[in-house]
């Protein structure tokens, strides 16, 4: 097992990459923390984990409230002795998101809060617990969209990915003496429930598939398997990085036909 007596909290595992990694982290061995602001997707996580046998608890949390953040940290100590895994992966997409001009500075803010301010408030508040644990890993979810401009303009989605990069780099860094790693997964198009809401038609799903040399969208699950990378000690000597997981959008200047 490759995450035996560490402890994890994974923020948005109520449903897509959080969940798959949240079953994925407990099939190897780890506590699980369950944050959410979706009760009921949560408490179904929590139920598929100790059904398979695994241990898992779910708090309610909004990442973008300081104090939901310190209550998560709080609770994977309280629970289950300590924090070693902090995966910061919960994340939304509004469909009024659009360009410069047209996006209204509500949905820039709500963004701006969820995506960069929830990274780094779970940072706050999981780097003292990762610290009182010995050290252990930080997962940041960024995406290929702060890599790349966006055929669909998304212009505070993009944004917010893009500071959850920088924001990741400069942790590594600080932290690197104190056995705390920190890195970023960048993944491409999934076929989860954020993407899939937006992408609601034929014509807007074509359009995004058409950039992907792999042809098709990719799976929560296959970006579980890069976070355990990342969570285990496998990859004890990586810290800074940007893991790309995106079926060779990043790679590509034109995509087979
Ligand atoms: P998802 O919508 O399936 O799951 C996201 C989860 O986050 C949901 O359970 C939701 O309730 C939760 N959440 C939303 N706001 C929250 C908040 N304020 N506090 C706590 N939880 C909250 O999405 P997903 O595809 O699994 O996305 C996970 C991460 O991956 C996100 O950061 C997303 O931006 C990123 N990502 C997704 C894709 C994709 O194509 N799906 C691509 C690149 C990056």
């Amino acid at each position: 097992m490759r995450l035996e007596n560490k402890v994890a909290l994974i923020t948005g595992a109520g449903s897509g990459i959080g969940r798959e990694s949240a079953r994925l982290f407990a099939q190897e061995g780890a506590a699980v923390v369950v944050a959410d602001v979706d009760e009921a997707g949560g408490q179904e996580t929590v139920a598929q984990i100790q059904e398979a046998g695994g241990r898992a608890l779910f708090v309610r949390a909004d990442v973008s409230r300081a104090a939901d953040c310190r209550q998560m940290v709080a609770a994977a100590e309280e629970t289950f002795g300590g924090l070693h895994i902090l995966f910061n992966n919960a994340g939304i997409m509004l469909a009024e998101d659009s360009d410069a001009v047209d996006t209204d500075e509500t949905i820039w803010d709500r963004t701006m809060a969820v995506n960069l301010k929830g990274v780094f408030l779970g940072c706050k508040y999981g780097i003292p617990a990762l610290r009182r644990s010995g050290g252990g890993s930080i997962i940041n979810v960024a995406s290929f969209v702060a890599l790349m401009g966006a055929a669909t303009p998304q212009i505070a989605y993009t944004a917010s990915k893009g500071g959850v990069l920088s924001l990741t780099r400069e942790i590594a860094v600080i932290h690197a003496r104190e056995k705390i790693r920190a890195n970023a997964l960048c993944p491409g198009p999934l076929r989860t429930e954020l993407l899939m809401k937006v992408l609601d038609t034929e014509a807007k799903r074509h359009r995004r598939l058409v950039h992907i040399p792999m042809g098709r969208f990719g799976e929560a699950a296959e970006i579980a398997r890069a976070a355990l990378f990342l969570a285990s000690d496998e990859s004890s000597y990586m810290t800074g990085a940007t893991v790309v997981v995106d079926g060779g959008i990043t790679a590509a200047y034109v995509t087979p036909e």
